[in-house]
């Protein structure tokens, strides 16, 4: 018998089971349905050699130390020099984004540009961060000709693509994720850590689940091994006392029984060309007026890949999440009607002392791999804490 059950063995499952493994001194069991281990970071060679990841380009990227030094603890690092930079693809001419002093200087002539620098340094400030629609309310018709610019070119046509919303229907906070900056800043993160695994995501993962109260079982569905009663949990048939953690999608575990949560999810195509380069040494490309793909990776630039020979790209086609065998939720949509149905499912685990959700899917929330880490050891410190 088990101590505790993780479910998923994302970075939420997988930072969890490690610490309540170490730390609490408990034997723990994490189910993952899929057959491996690390949820969407998880990445692995193609069959030309270069590492891919498989389920959409992971930058790790954080500000706080402590998540930075625990990860550190399970691998080496790619740190970027420069950070990671993103250029928008405007009808074949890339621009920097998020746009910024650089952009304003690209799109405008010289003179105007320096006026409208002014203007904008003296209304937000040197370093600031505009989210695209504050700046939309500025009164000022020079910065609203800017807003306007921004706005047609980088966000209308990409949150269509990736929400199937425009930016005016979707939570203000994601489309604040990628600022206006009032400085010549070209990374799109700000954070001081950014890069990734050296040796990859996976490695990290299997260094964090190795450990001798750990054991992984990949390729089964919670489901096959415990049921959810009302107020109790079963596993093999048997009540089981111990935490049990859950990071897959709440309203699954019931069965979908309120209803959906909505999720956007995406479809990967991936392509191997036969040539050292597709898009002029950048990782990745936005697409933010054309195209019916968001964006484009080429994953040797995000790896620091050397050896590879030829390159691997992969493209993002977003679409509504049904539920069909094989489809992943990929991105909460979050918003006052889904949050209420995704409370109704919260009521109904809260009715389980011993259950615990944790997780982008879980709490049902955007959270970014740093993020996560953070959660998952705040929450492996207060269960330690209260038994
Ligand atoms: P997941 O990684 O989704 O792990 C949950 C696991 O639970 C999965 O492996 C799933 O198979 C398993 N599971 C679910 N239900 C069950 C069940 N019933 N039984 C057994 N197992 C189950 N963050 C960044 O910081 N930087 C980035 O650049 C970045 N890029 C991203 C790009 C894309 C396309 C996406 C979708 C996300 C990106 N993120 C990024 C966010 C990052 O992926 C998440 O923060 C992180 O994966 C969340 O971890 P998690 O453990 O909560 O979820
Ligand atoms: N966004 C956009 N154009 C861009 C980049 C971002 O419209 O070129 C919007 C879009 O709505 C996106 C959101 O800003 O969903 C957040 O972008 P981010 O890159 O943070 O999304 P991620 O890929 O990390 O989920």
């Amino acid at each position: 018998m088990y101590d505790s059950i993780v479910i998923g063995a994302g970075i939420a499952g997988s930072v969890i089971a490690r610490q309540l493994a170490q730390k609490g001194g408990r034997s723990v069991l994490v189910v993952e349905k899929r057959d491996h281990i690390g949820g969407n970071c998880y990445d692995a060679p193609d069959r030309y050699g270069i590492l891919v990841h498989l389920y959409g380009p992971h930058i790790f990227h954080t500000n706080m130390e402590d998540v930075f030094a625990y990860l550190s603890r399970f691998t080496e690092w790619n740190l970027y020099e420069n950070g990671h930079q993103v250029v928008a693809d405007v009808n074949g001419r890339r621009i920097p984004i998020p746009f910024n002093l650089n952009t304003l200087h690209m799109v405008y002539e010289e003179r105007l540009a320096e006026e409208l620098e002014k203007k904008l340094v003296a209304a937000y400030g040197e370093g600031s961060r505009v989210p695209i629609m504050k700046l939309r309310e500025n009164p000022d018709p020079q910065i609203r000709d800017i807003a306007d610019f921004v706005y047609e070119n980088i966000f209308l046509h990409y949150t269509m693509k990736q929400w199937g919303q425009t930016p005016e229907e979707i939570s203000p906070e994601v489309t604040g994720r990628v600022p206006v900056l009032i400085s010549y800043d070209n990374r799109y993160f700000q954070d001081k850590y950014q890069g990734v695994p050296l040796q990859g995501f996976t490695p990290m993962f299997e260094r964090m689940l190795a450990h001798e109260k750990i054991h992984v079982l990949t390729g089964t569905d919670a489901g096959e091994l415990l049921r959810f009663g009302e107020k109790e949990i079963f596993y093999r048939d048997e009540k089981f006392s111990g935490e049990v953690i859950f990071t897959g999608a709440l309203d699954e575990l019931y069965g979908c029984c309120y209803g959906r949560l909505p999720y956007r999810s995406l479809r990967f195509d991936f392509s191997h060309l036969d040539a050292d380069d597709f898009q002029d040494g950048r990782s990745v490309v936005n697409y933010t007026v054309s195209e019916e793909f968001t964006r484009i990776t080429e994953f040797k630039y995000l790896t620091g890949q050397e050896n590879a020979d030829g390159t691997t790209i992969v493209r993002e086609y977003p679409f509504a999440y049904a539920g069909k065998d094989g489809e992943i939720p990929y991105y909460a949509i979050q918003n006052k009607e889904n949050e209420a149905l995704y409370e109704r499912y919260r009521l109904r685990a809260a009715q389980i002392p011993n259950l615990y959700l944790l997780g982008r899917l879980a709490e049902y929330k955007y959270y970014n791999i740093d993020a996560m880490t953070k959660k998952a050891l705040d929450l492996a410190e207060t269960l330690i804490k209260e038994n």
